[in-house]
This record gives structure tokens, C-alpha cells and sequence, in this order.
């Protein structure tokens, strides 16, 4: 028996309390009704203090501040509360089936932020239309309806929403534990299109790729950006085309032991290996010695020239990898015997790879061998260690 003076509150918590010294399960969907029920329940209540201005007495300028302060919420979520609290008083039959578990909080919530939305044009809204939908869809499916109804209802209102929206586009580049970190918002547009151009080069690249699909489509990002970085289209900065620098040694670059660490442009460490792919497709464009003194081993030296680049097209389609489909243009020519090690930029010593596929030799330890006629490709738990006796190397010149 409830005794005189208590407060519907404090039966409800004595019926939580009882509740929780169950000793059975019980059904989740039932148990999330109710919890829904009483978001509803909430959701009025905010509305209702609101309204007689307790957040102002709080110091508070809005309510949602105050809710999130008092209730330990999220200023978001304390907003969404008050929105439902405001849009309930005018839909008395979406009210109604909330307080009754025939739709979830979530469901009347998209009702009700549309309604919101819709402000003077709120009258084209059909309760009960919206009742069936929230019976019959997702808070997915409700969310794209309720963004088109919006754009069929109130079409400037939807133009002005992608215009605020749009101003929240950023990217943001940051340098962390020795990885480039990337967070960032596209307008649909842009975004549709990079998800294009990424989706079709990140599919498997052969057999032997073991790459997760995410990691399949950063490394297409990487090679977008390589790729328009070599073509030098892109506009010139303090007078020269964009390109990574690379700071490093002759030691460095040969794999010596003791050698001082390599360095990209920000002062980040690279490994040897690293320096050696770079400079083994000519993205390496200088070299400085350890007494500072730039030597000079710039692409002149190196670069390939139109009449071999001719010649490689012609004896290749594309990336030199079993089974990779990336075409020529998308490739660099590695050279079979490492340009590091002073080997020859010659058609025979040039085998096109893609991007992936030429870290994979440098970086990822496979070994690519020509053998006669053939070009060998052997994986990294079958390569013998040989020691690289290097007593005639040449270097660039
Ligand atoms: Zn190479
Ligand atoms: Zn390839």
C-alpha cells in the first residue's frame, strides 16, 4: 500500500526498484516500450518546465543548457527533449501513440524534428500518415523520408539547410606517432565523388593481396594524390611544382647500418627501405650528404626518356604483377636491380609497378628477380638473406 503525500515519481521508483529484484528475464522489446514511454513522459516535462521559465531561474539562457547541466545529458540530446516536448502539444495523435508503445521515442523524435523543420509549412504533416510509417520502417528508412518530405513540402527550407550544412565541410591533416591522421566532412557532391574514385581502385590487386577493404581504399586515396602530384598539373608554390621532399644520405639511402634516419619534410623519420622506392621511380629529386653538402641527383640523371617510356609501354599493359589490372599510367617503373644499389635505369633493369605493389617489393620484403627472359616474383618467407656486396655501386651521374 502506498502511503499519503508520495509522489507518482516515487512510486515509480519504488516500481523500478521492485523491478530490478527480478529473478527472470524479460522480453527487451517490452522493456524498451516502456523505457520509450517514459522518454515520452520526459520529453513533456521538459516542455512543461520550460514553459514556466525554470531554466532562466537556473541562469540558464536555454532550456536545452539547463537540461543537459541538471539531467548529466548532452546539450544535443537535452535539445532533442525539449524539440519533442514543443512538437507533441501539436500532434496529439503522435503524442497518443508514444504514450501507448505503439511507436518508439527515436520514431516520434524524426515526427517531430521534421515538424520542427517544417515550421509555417507544418500544416502539410499527416499524423496519421507518419504513424504508419514508424510502424513499418526503420529510424533509417524514416530519417530519408522525412528528408525528402521536407524538400517536397518546404524546398527553400531544404536549400538553406544544405547551404548551413555545407559550411560545415573541413579536413583536418594531423602528424601523429609517425602516421598522417585524417578526419573530415564532405558536401554530398564531393563526397559521391571521391567515394567514385576511391571504390574503383580498391579492389583486390591479384591473388597474393591480403590488404583489409579498408586499408585497400586509403591506399587508393594515396594513389590519387600520388598520381596527381606526378603528373605535375597541379598549380606551382614558391615557384615549384608540389612534391614531397625527402631528406637523407648516401648511407642512408645505400641501407648502411649506423646510417642516420631519413626525413620527410616535417622532420618525420622514414625507413631506408622507404628512401630506396622513392628513389627507385624518381620521386627523389635530391640528395643531401651528411655534411649537408646537396648533391645533386635530380630526375635529368635518371629520368626515363620518351623513347623508353615508349618501349615500356609497349612491352607492358600495365603493373608487372601477376594478376594486377592497374594500367600503365597508374604505374612507376621499378628498377629490378634497386637504383640505390646502382642499378641500371635500362629497359631490361625497368619493370612497371603500381603503387601498392611497388611498396610490396620495397617495403613488404618480396623479391623481384628477372631470370633469363622471365621476371620472377618471389614472396618474403622464401627470399634468402644475401648480404649486398656493393664494391663497384655507382651512384647517380
Ligand atoms: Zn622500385
Ligand atoms: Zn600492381
Amino acid at each position: 500500500m502506498v502511503g499519503v503525500g508520495v509522489t507518482p515519481l516515487a512510486k515509480l521508483q519504488a516500481a523500478v526498484r521492485e523491478f530490478q529484484a527480478r529473478e527472470e528475464r524479460v522480453d527487451t522489446k517490452g522493456l524498451r516500450q516502456v523505457i520509450d514511454v517514459l522518454e515520452g513522459e520526459f520529453a513533456t516535462e521538459v516542455r512543461e518546465s520550460q514553459k514556466a521559465g525554470e531554466h532562466l531561474s537556473g541562469g540558464h539562457i536555454t532550456a536545452a543548457s539547463w537540461i543537459s547541466q541538471t539531467c548529466g545529458m548532452s546539450v544535443p540530446s537535452a535539445f532533442d527533449r525539449v524539440c519533442v516536448g514543443k512538437q507533441l502539444e501539436s500532434m496529439p495523435m503522435v503524442a497518443g501513440a508514444l504514450s501507448r508503445g505503439e511507436i518508439g521515442y527515436q520514431a516520434a523524435s524524426v515526427i517531430c524534428h521534421l515538424r520542427d523543420k517544417l515550421g509555417e509549412k507544418a500544416a502539410g504533416l499527416d499524423e496519421e500518415q507518419w504513424i504508419g510509417f514508424a510502424r513499418q520502417h526503420s529510424i533509417k528508412d524514416l530519417n530519408w523520408i522525412a528528408d525528402h518530405m521536407r524538400y517536397s513540402l518546404d524546398p527553400d527550407g531544404f536549400e538553406r539547410d544544405s547551404e548551413e550544412n555545407y559550411e560545415e565541410r573541413f579536413l583536418h591533416i594531423s602528424q601523429m606517432n609517425g602516421m598522417y591522421h585524417l578526419s573530415g566532412v564532405m558536401d554530398p557532391e564531393a563526397g559521391a565523388a571521391l567515394k567514385a574514385a576511391v571504390d574503383a581502385l580498391a579492389k583486390r590487386l591479384g591473388q597474393d593481396d591480403s590488404r583489409t577493404p579498408k586499408q585497400r581504399r586509403i591506399d587508393a586515396l594515396s594513389e590519387i594524390v600520388h598520381k596527381a602530384l606526378d603528373e605535375g598539373k597541379l598549380p606551382e608554390r614558391n615557384g615549384a611544382r608540389p612534391h614531397v621532399n625527402v631528406n637523407t644520405t648516401l648511407e642512408a639511402l645505400k641501407g648502411e647500418l649506423g646510417a642516420a634516419a631519413s626525413e620527410l619534410e616535417p622532420g618525420m623519420p622514414i625507413s631506408s627501405k622507404t628512401v630506396q622506392r622513392l628513389a627507385c621511380d624518381g620521386t627523389l629529386s635530391r640528395v643531401l650528404k651528411a655534411d649537408s653538402v646537396v648533391v645533386d641527383v635530380g630526375r635529368a640523371t635518371r629520368a626515363i626518356s620518351p623513347p623508353m617510356h615508349r618501349a615500356l609501354k609497349a612491352h607492358h599493359r600495365g603493373c608487372g604483377w601477376p594478376g594486377c589490372d592497374r594500367p600503365i599510367n597508374w604505374t612507376t617503373p621499378h628498377h629490378l636491380e634497386f637504383w640505390s644499389r646502382g642499378g641500371p635505369t635500362n629497359l631490361r633493369n625497368l619493370l612497371p609497378l603500381c603503387y601498392y605493389h611497388h611498396r610490396l617489393v620495397h617495403e613488404g620484403g618480396w623479391q623481384v628477380l628477372r631470370v633469363g627472359e622471365e621476371v620472377r616474383f618471389i614472396p618474403p618467407d622464401r627470399v634468402i638473406a644475401r648480404r649486398v656486396r656493393d664494391p663497384g655501386m655507382r651512384w647517380a651521374a
